[in-house]
């Protein structure tokens, strides 16, 4: 992760470096004319504002809770992340299906964490719905208790993933998106499996467009049998 972050921000500082030694060239050379000048300013504004989209989103993820990790209601907090998501993306059409069965859904984590991980896979479910031209699909999202461990899907109608794309789908920096920084899924990853569970993708069983990407995490309870 650490390396291919340094790779992804010397390219906008490469950039920055080119473009500032050429305006500089021009400028010692005496050829002033604003439009290539401002050309260059404007690229490295671009470039900068790359640069800085990268550290900003990877800060977001990374800030260390450990200290904030408690029993939390998993379904309470996805619930929740949901309301947040429909508020802030009202194009969006989520429908959440926790079990009615009363399953225990505690789980050892940082609230916050989940539900940056949970913000994350609603967007990628709604962009992937967006590119399809199917933006008011519904999103599912569901719960399930599995032996020792709760597992949420967010199922979406999207434009699912070419089979060369899934290998690919959780490295740093892979993207389809042209503002895309390929950052979400790599760090939620890192999140999940760093509360000891695990994050994966599948197309849909039935053959339908679309993914599904879920997450489990253990039980409380199945951690104090440890
Ligand atoms: P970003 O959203 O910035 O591209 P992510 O790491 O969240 O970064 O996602 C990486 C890539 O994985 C996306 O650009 C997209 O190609 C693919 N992807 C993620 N979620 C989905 C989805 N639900 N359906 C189709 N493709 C997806």
């Amino acid at each position: 992760m650490a390396s291919a972050i340094a790779h992804e921000l010397n390219q906008p500082l490469a950039a920055i470096g080119n473009f500032a030694r050429g305006m500089a060239r021009r400028i010692t050379a005496g050829r002033l004319e604003p439009a290539p000048l401002l050309d260059g300013t404007h690229e490295i504004v671009t470039q900068s504002e790359r640069a800085a989209s990268i550290i900003r989103n990877i800060r977001a993820f990374s800030q260390k809770r450990a200290s904030e990790q408690k029993s939390v209601d998993l379904k309470a907090v996805v619930g929740e992340t949901i309301a947040l998501f429909t508020g802030t993306h009202p194009q969006a059409r989520v429908i959440w299906q926790p079990a009615e069965t009363p399953e225990v859904s505690t789980v050892v984590a940082d609230p916050v964490q989940i539900q940056q991980v949970m913000l994350n896979l609603l967007k990628n479910a709604l962009d992937a719905q967006q590119t399809a031209g199917r933006a008011d699909e519904p999103i599912e999202v569901q719960f399930r208790a599995e032996a020792g461990a709760c597992v949420i899907t967010v199922r979406d109608g999207g434009c699912g993933l070419a089979p060369e794309q899934f290998a690919r789908l959780f490295e740093p920096f892979f993207t389809t998106k042209t503002e895309g920084l390929g950052l979400g899924l790599s760090l939620s990853k890192g999140i999940i499996e760093s509360l000891g569970g695990t994050l994966s993708a599948a197309a849909h069983d039935d053959g339908k467009p679309g993914l599904a990407i879920g997450f489990s995490l253990p039980r409380e309870e199945s951690q104090e049998d440890l």
